[in-house]
């Protein structure tokens, strides 16, 4: 605790923070006050006068004013009582009696049970109006005070600046502010609206309506987000066994009260009718129903019929970001101890494998550098390839808010994404050309002697090998490169190179290339040259904003081909002895296959068994029309899943499984923090959890995996991995979130990394002199645009779980983006309906033009699976990880019919 300040409330002796207020004091010393236009998330407005206490003999609204030392609070004196009842009463007098109902369970309403103001002080029903076109906010105008809470969540948490207050006097009532209904506003429903109205003048349609705290319904379950990396806590309540509402926590330690669309309403899917509910296997060509004794048999008949026939490395499994830590890591313990082969492997492969080897290679660990609170006290945030505010939303409001205040800001993404607004300087580099920019930045670092020489003298190697090859990258050079203007360059440079305390934050921008890890690495190379990493207090290093919810536990646990458990590499005599004297058997000492390699393997014959946990491989992974021929050439392919998935339909065994809201374990976030998942709901019939459904399958193959729970499970894996072991359940329980490296149980987890030495091997970092090599695709006459994919804000990768329920209403479709001149030159419009072919498949979208687009590029996401994106994407990979070139394929549009592919 800093500083703090000494004051009296009603007698008591109290000490708060430095920069509190009397609120704060007051609630200090155990009191409370009404506090209608007040939201501990919001700067306070102190325009409701319903807090009134005296300072030292003034009367003063206790919000906005601040905790002065010494200061004298009364609140308890008959005067103060009769003005806070006065002020409600005035603010009540204008509004229907049913927004002081009974069963009416608002802030408002508490308020005037407790100050004793009755439903028959208010007045009589009056009828703004209603605008309910929204799926997932409501407003009723009767029942707004115009406290302008909503306004300032949507200004100064989420940044989306959507609404506003109009009229004047007792007319006054929120509104959007474009106009217009509230489904055409600019709204992105993450519910701060709804959570902070103290009236229920906006809600959630359903039953979860009129519910805006967790603390007043015991049922609540408190989680972690299955949707994106981010991490952020909700708590769910339930009513039976179904969801009333998901809330944010407040303290919550990555969303701090706030949270986005997805984690905060999209939970419809878990009723779908389309939710497997018992296990499939494929008999004459169909997939049928089936008892989960004879499909466990199958899969195991088919398991030991493979390595029969191929030997162990004739299986595979790719395992899930979206499944539990011990879920991945009991997959990938079935995988090395039960079949006996190291052919496992996640979809980090297509997302963030260059992050884990380029900031390996870089540093030492395959994390980010530093957490994400420090981050944000960075004074200058470079932000590169990520558009989190429709990625990473809750990260994305964080970071703007950060900017807003006067952090600065440098946007480097082809596209115009959410925060390149708000940037000093935004690049555009032409996709596949980061190397060039990272090397043309660290050109002018050097060159203008921005770097650190005590730094790079005592922490870090390869400046002289970085130095000659960046005299080859002058900002006119660069410029040629990457299509950035030379200025814009030199700028971006001295804004990052001249900050006191500058981060990067990037994401798949950055490694989704054929030099993805060449990327990572040439942009760490920023931070090396400034000191700004390993916790110099000169800066906070890089972070990844990983991709899907748990796609940094995965590789974590040891889903990988190469690593096992806390990255002991599978080569590793050491690493391999201390788990199999944990687990009691001996493990293969080769790597296995990566996931492209597992298809190539299926094609070619010599992969004979593929288990694939919740991953929808055919509608997001590279090249779809390969996937499918090596899924239909595998002898035998089992899909856990929720949903028949493109890729569930072309297996032999589909096995119905709980979805992250159904289940038990943790999940690791973006910066390195475990936290628990737990059970809100019961999954449907006869789905099982995966963490069972991998016990039950080894048991019908006559092995015990041991570890019968979750928490056991990872408490067996901090044993295999120094990285985990002090982690629990039980210490995740009471703590809330622990970072890793956390080697024990009496220590706090590592936050910031490289405190003392970075973890290679002689504990410096290096700088990479990788030399600038261009994409695997560029634009030709054939093929002249430029597809970059990505995600939209209201879907989450193949859309499985997002496209059931309401945010299909929010986005219906799978959508091109193109610039207007490239619209006019194919004779499209919004909503035309286009062919788009690369060398590899066709896709059919609906045109939408877009400004934020540079003229030859053109955007979209792979959400909608029928849309057949990941037809276009092509083989290349990133020669060191094999992630997808996902960034970059050359396409061109055609108006015909043809039909979706594959
Ligand atoms: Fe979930 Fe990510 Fe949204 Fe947070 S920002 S609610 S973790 S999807």
């Amino acid at each position: 605790m800093g500083p703090v300040t000494g004051l009296r409330v009603d007698g008591l002796l109290v000490e708060v923070p430095e920069g509190a207020s009397l609120l704060d004091a007051v609630r200090a010393a155990g009191g409370s006050l009404p506090t209608l236009c007040h939201d501990d998330r919001l700067r306070p407005a102190g325009s409701c006068r319903t807090c009134l206490v005296r300072a030292d003999g003034r009367i003063t609204a206790a919000c906005v004013t601040p905790a002065a030392p010494g200061t004298d609070v009364a609140t308890a004196q008959e005067d103060l009582r009769a003005l806070r009842r006065d002020a409600v009463e005035l603010i009540v007098s204008g509004l229907p009696p049913r927004a002081l109902s009974a069963d009416c369970r608002s802030e408002l309403a508490d308020t005037c049970r407790t100050m004793d103001i009755t439903p028959q002080a208010t007045a009589s029903e009056a009828s703004k109006g209603r605008d309910d076109s929204h799926p997932y906010v409501q407003l009723d105008r009767d029942l707004c005070i115009a406290c302008g809470r909503c306004v300032r969540m949507c200004d100064d948490v989420q940044g989306t600046f959507a609404l506003t207050l109009t009229g004047r006097g007792a007319d006054t009532v929120v509104a959007p502010g474009t106009g217009g209904p509230w489904a055409q506003s600019d709204c992105v429903a993450c519910g701060g609206c709804v959570d902070t109205c103290p009236t229920g003048a906006i809600t959630r349609p359903g039953p979860g309506r009129g519910i805006t705290t967790a603390q007043s319904h015991p049922e609540s379950v408190r989680t972690t987000c299955g949707y994106c990396g981010v991490g952020c806590t909700l708590d769910v309540v339930v009513d039976g066994n179904r969801v009333s509402a998901v809330l944010p926590a407040l303290d919550g330690p990555v969303n701090q009260g706030h949270a986005c669309v997805k984690g905060r309403f999209a939970h419809g899917y878990l009723t779908s009718t389309e939710r497997l509910a018992q296990p499939l296997i494929r008999k004459n060509g169909h997939l049928e129903p089936a008892g989960w004794e004879e499909a466990l048999a199958l899969v195991a008949d088919g398991l030991r019929d493979a390595v029969a026939t191929g030997g162990p490395d004739a299986v595979a499994a790719i395992s899930s970001a979206r499944t539990t830590n011990e879920e991945n890591y009991l997959v990938q313990k079935f995988l090395r101890t039960v079949i006996g082969t190291n052919n496992v492997d996640n979809c980090s492969r297509l997302c963030h494998a260059p992050s884990a080897a380029g900031l390996s290679a870089a540093f030492g660990r395959a994390g980010g550098t530093d957490s994400f609170d420090d981050v944000e006290k960075a004074d200058c945030l470079l932000v590169v390839g990520a558009n989190p505010v429709e990625a990473h939303p809750v990260i994305g409001a964080r970071l703007l808010q950060h900017a807003l205040a006067g952090a600065s800001l440098i946007v480097a993404d082809p596209r115009e994404v959410g925060l390149a607004h708000h940037a000093d300087v935004h690049l555009r580099p032409r996709p596949g050309t980061n190397v060039a920019l990272f090397h043309g930045l660290a050109h002018v670092l050097v060159a203008e002697g921005m770097t650190d020489p005590d730094f790079l003298r005592d922490r870090a190697t390869g400046l002289p090998e970085l130095t000659e090859l960046l005299t080859r990258h002058t900002p006119a050079r660069t410029a040629e490169l990457t299509g950035v203007p030379a200025e814009l360059i030199t700028a971006a440079a001295r804004l990052y190179g001249r900050a006191e305390r500058p981060a990067i934050v990037y994401g798949l921008g950055v490694t989704e290339h054929l030099h993805g890890t060449d990327g990572v690495r040439t942009l760490a190379n920023l931070a090396i040259l400034r000191g700004a990493v390993g916790n110099t207090g000169r800066g906070y290093g890089i972070t990844p904003l990983r991709g899907q919810n748990n796609v940094q536990g995965a590789s974590d646990m040891g889903a990988l081909p190469d690593m096992l458990p806390g990255y002991g590499r599978v080569t590793d005599p050491e690493a391999r002895s201390r788990a199999e004297a944990v687990w009691g058997r001996t493990l293969p000492a080769q790597a296995g296959l990566r996931i492209p390699e597992m298809f190539e393997a299926a094609r070619r014959g010599s992969l004979r068994a593929l288990w694939i946990i919740g991953e929808d491989v055919c509608a997001t992974d590279p090249d779809s029309r390969q996937v499918v021929e090596a899924l239909d050439a595998c002898p035998l392919v089992v899909v856990n899943e929720l949903f028949l998935s493109e890729t569930a339909k072309h297996a032999d065994v589909v096995l119905p499984v709980a979805s992250w809201l159904e289940k038990e374990g943790t999940f690791v976030n973006f910066d390195r923090r475990f936290q628990r998942v737990r059970t809100a709901v019961r999954p449907p019939a006869a789905a099982r959890t995966d963490f069972d459904v991998v016990h039950a399958v080894a048991a019908a193959m006559g092995a015990d995996l041991g570890c019968r729970t979750p928490a056991e499970a990872l408490s067996e894996c901090g044993r295999v991995a120094p990285l985990f072991a002090g982690l629990s359940h039980t210490r995740l329980d009471r703590e809330g979130a622990v970072a890793w490296p956390c080697p024990a149980p009496d220590r706090p987890g590592e936050a910031t990394l490289y405190t003392d030495a970075f973890t290679t091997p002689d504990g410096r970092a290096r700088l990479s002199a990788a030399p600038y090599l261009p994409p695997g695709e560029t634009p030709d006459a054939a093929y002249p645009l430029l597809l970059v994919t990505g995600r939209r804000w209201a879907h989450y990768n193949s859309g499985s779980m997002t496209r059931r329920g309401d945010n299909l209403l929010l986005e219906d479709r799978g959508y091109l983006d193109l610039h207007p001149q490239d619209a006019a030159r194919h004779g499209l419009h919004d909503g035309s309906e286009v062919t788009v072919e690369s060398r590899h498949g066709r896709a059919r979208l609906t045109a939408r033009l877009s400004s934020g687009l540079s003229p030859g590029q053109v955007f979209c996401a792979f959400h909608f699976p029928e849309s057949g994106v990941n037809a276009l994407t092509s083989g290349h990979a990133d020669t060191v990880t094999s992630c997808p070139e996902y960034k970059v394929t050359a396409v061109r549009l055609t108006d015909g019919t043809a039909r979706t592919t594959p």
